[in-house]
């Protein structure tokens, strides 16, 4: 199975997508806070980002799901700072603290190569939202040079519909989180307007572009939608909502990652409803509940 973007698309029609979303930086629209700033004349908006990409690291990554990892790794690519602001955030360093350097979109576009060479099985983009238009691009110098593995999504789930459109028949893997099941509760703990709202109509998108996770015979993902679902303390992640909207919504074939490896990071400690790791039994009832729905993919 060729990825998307060699199967569907030719250097023209990424070309032009590349530039409609760079023009959706120009008052920025490329997710939905909406925070209309000039990103290519160096505003910033709240994902803290100018147009210039900025990453912290790359490397073959061997923590992700088995399908993703296989035996060489995953090619993962952190891109710094996000388009959320998670007070238990893990990744606080890179995501909120921007710790990382630029890149040029050549040197992106040879980093994608280079884990393509070291025998990754895709190319992870990982918190990608805000450069998605530079991704784009460089995919396009990256696909002269011989790219030819697929492409993962792995977002926070804070997604606009526009913006996805312009990533059909290129994305191959989308790997949204789905934090919440709860408007307030994630304004309280990521600072964003109406996930639930957003978040269902972007994995709607996103399984209507992909449909289901398609493992090949070797175990590797190749193409679908891959749900990470972090189960927080106190029921905090609105989990059964979470489960009752894939299985009703999404399909039952959904590959729905539940995470148990919740803890304290960050600004944490300051919420007493966030403060500790979750319980066996709260995860149970969460996994139990799925079950019960008849997802049976990605977890066990
Ligand atoms: S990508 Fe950044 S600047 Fe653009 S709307 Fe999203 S948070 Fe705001």
């Amino acid at each position: 199975m060729l990825p998307l973007y060699l199967e569907k698309l030719n250097p023209y029609e990424l070309s032009v997508r590349a530039e409609f979303l760079k023009k959706l930086s120009e008052e920025c629209r490329l997710c939905p806070n909406e925070c209309a700033v000039n990103r290519l004349s160096g505003e910033t908006g709240n994902c803290q980002s100018s147009y210039e990409v900025m990453i912290s690291s790359y490397g073959p990554h061997f923590g992700e799901e088995p399908e993703l990892v296989g035996l060489y790794g995953s090619g993962t690519i952190f891109f710094t700072n996000c388009n959320l602001s998670c007070v238990y955030c893990q990744n606080y360093d890179i995501s909120q603290l921007g710790v990382g350097h630029k890149i040029s979109i050549e040197e992106l576009a040879d980093i994608m190569i280079s884990l393509q060479r070291r025998g990754c099985h895709n190319i992870n983009l990982v918190t990608p939202t805000h450069f998605v238009p530079q991704i784009v691009e460089a995919l396009l110098i990256a696909i002269e040079k011989g790219l030819e593995i697929p492409l993962v999504y792995n977002c926070g789930g804070y997604e606009s519909v526009e913006t996805l459109k312009m990533l059909e028949n290129i994305i191959d893997i989308y790997m949204p989180d789905i934090k919440y099941s709860d408007n307030e509760i994630a304004e309280r703990l990521s600072g964003i307007k109406n996930y639930w709202d957003v978040v269902r109509a972007a994995v709607k998108e996103m399984h209507r572009q992909v449909g289901d996770l398609h493992i090949d015979r070797m175990g590797i993902a190749k193409r679908g939608l891959l749900v990470r679902h972090l189960v927080l303390p106190n029921n905090l992640s609105g989990s059964q909502k979470v489960i009752d909207f894939i299985a009703d919504e999404i399909s039952k074939d959904t590959y729905l990652n539940i995470m148990d490896q919740y803890h304290p990071a960050f600004n944490a400690g300051k919420y007493n409803d966030l403060n500790r790791r979750i319980t066996t039994d709260e995860y149970d009832k969460v996994i139990n509940y799925a079950i019960s729905r008849g997802l049976r993919r990605g977890f066990s």
